[in-house]
């Protein structure tokens, strides 16, 4: 392998500053691996657009790039005003859900909020821009002391901090998007503000039932998915720390070490962790990043996360391809800090066949410094059992596979590339070397490890470490 691979993956959010061929075409020039839907903003059109010019963009580079849909979820809103509202320090004001609010009340949709709120509960609006204080709450409409004022405006986002609400995890908006994402083909759907491992499991039965592969990321951003994380881990494909309403919800200072711990405990069942929001939030307007957010990007990656996540700097910033380049820059001069074994958690006294077997074959591949770890593979789940030990040796995944081609494009370390189907476990690794060596990865002669199946493409069924010459 010549000079060094990027190993932590990009994701960028496509909106309107991005979404045109020549932009997206960019973005993956700079080195973009997954693109992103924020199905909160936009129409269900304007992202069916954008996955096709997503899907064309892919094509022409040749390299499996995966799509996200990321669902709005149960997020509470500012509903209709007539105009802005300021609000002023000390001041008062009353909040109610929709059908209970009256003139000059604040309504909130969906419209629980006024059974919900007690004495003492905070209500934080515009991502707590405004930050409000329940005094007394009478007939589902709760007057509030302005602990921080400032202007609230139509649909800006609300947060009750740490107050269970009685709504479904999926409204009736994301399961239209839901729809339509399956339609257009999308690889992961991202669902925001989960609470509990069932909130995924709903999700992964509608997605399954519609006969769709993609799979399920669980955006942690609420107390009760931090609280039931484990059990999230255990339903959900991957994770997003979606540090925006997760310092909302939990408070700025809680964030930095709750990114240590989900993405430990992602890496710990080998499951993809994707770090979000305002990693480059001065380049939205700025062409160069901050000190303090290169910083945080080199952070995230220190800590082990699989992919860093750009939002507003693609989807409405000035400079979308610089941002891209910037993350892919500063990936490229933290990573070779990164050691064999990188952050691996304890490996643990009952491992997988999958968990022993990727070991095995990153020990060897270290111990022969080997030019490559090849991992035949038909559900993409070996490929990532390697990439969990962060090995030192590209890790190139090889699959007839599309879907798997895709969900691998977001797993760290991993280059996912296509080979012809074969049934004959001779021929997978005969076709496996040689898509090696044509990717450019090994040279004809470079010693290379395999770790696969001997029964070919039955998810699970890893049983072999091959030592072989490319
Ligand atoms: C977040 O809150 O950090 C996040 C990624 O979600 P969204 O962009 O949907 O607010």
């Amino acid at each position: 392998m010549t000079g060094h691979t990027r190993r932590t993956k990009i994701v960028a959010t496509i909106g309107p500053a991005s979404a045109n061929p020549a932009t997206v075409s960019a973005l993956i020039e700079a080195g973009m691996d997954g693109a992103r839907l924020n199905l909160s903003h936009g129409t269900q059109d304007d992202h069916a657009r954008t996955a096709q010019l997503v899907r064309d963009a892919e094509a022409a580079a040749g390299r499996p790039i995966s799509l996200i849909a990321d669902l709005q979820g149960p997020k509470l809103r500012v509903g209709d005003l007539d105009h802005e509202v300021e609000l002023e320090d000390g001041g008062s004001v009353v909040i109610a859900g929709e059908d209970a609010a009256q003139d000059g009340d604040i309504p909130v949709s969906p419209a629980v909020l006024g059974s919900v709120l007690q004495p003492g509960n905070d209500v934080l609006i515009d991502d707590g821009m405004v930050r409000l204080r329940v005094d007394r709450v009478e007939r589902g409409r709760a007057r509030c002391d302005v602990v921080v004022g400032g202007t609230v405006a139509a649909h800006k986002g609300v947060n009750v901090p740490g107050i269970p609400l009685p709504i479904p995890s999926l409204t009736r908006k994301d399961l239209d998007d839901l729809d339509a994402a399956l339609e257009f083909g999308v690889d992961f759907v991202a669902l925001s503000f989960v609470r509990s491992a069932s909130d995924v499991t709903a999700l992964r039965t509608l997605i399954e039932a519609r006969g769709s592969h993609a799979w399920v990321i669980a955006k942690i951003e609420k107390a009760e998915a931090v609280a039931a994380l484990d059990a999230i881990l255990g339903e959900a494909h991957g994770v997003m720390v979606a540090r925006g309403d997760l310092g909302v919800e939990i408070g700025a200072a809680e964030v930095p070490l709750l990114q240590k711990r989900i993405i430990h405990h992602a890496l710990e069942r080998s499951k993809p962790v994707i770090t979000a929001t305002q990693m480059l939030e001065s380049m939205i307007h700025s062409p160069e990043p901050t000190r303090a957010e290169a910083s945080d990007i080199a952070n995230a990656i220190l800590d082990g996360t699989s992919a860093i996540m750009l939002s507003g700097e693609t989807a409405i910033g000035e400079h979308p391809v610089e941002a891209v380049a910037v993350m892919d820059r500063i990936a490229l001069a933290v990573e070779p800090h990164l050691g064999y074994r990188h952050e691996t958690p304890q490996a643990s006294d009952e491992p997988t066949i999958d968990q022993a077997m990727s070991n095995a074959a990153c020990d060897v591949a270290e111990a022969l410094s080997a030019s490559a770890i090849l991992v035949p593979t038909f559900t993409g789940r070996t490929a990532s059992a390697v990439a969990r030990l962060r090995p030192q040796r590209a890790i190139l995944a090889l699959t007839h596979n599309m879907d798997s081609l895709r969900h691998l494009a977001l797993e760290w370390g991993v280059t996912p590339l296509e080979i012809t189907e074969t049934t004959d476990v001779e021929d997978l690794w005969t076709r496996s070397i040689a898509a090696a060596r044509d990717s450019g990865f090994v040279s004809s002669g470079e010693r290379i490890v395999i770790t696969a199946g001997t029964a070919v493409n039955l998810p699970g069924g890893t049983n072999v470490i091959k030592v072989d010459l490319a």
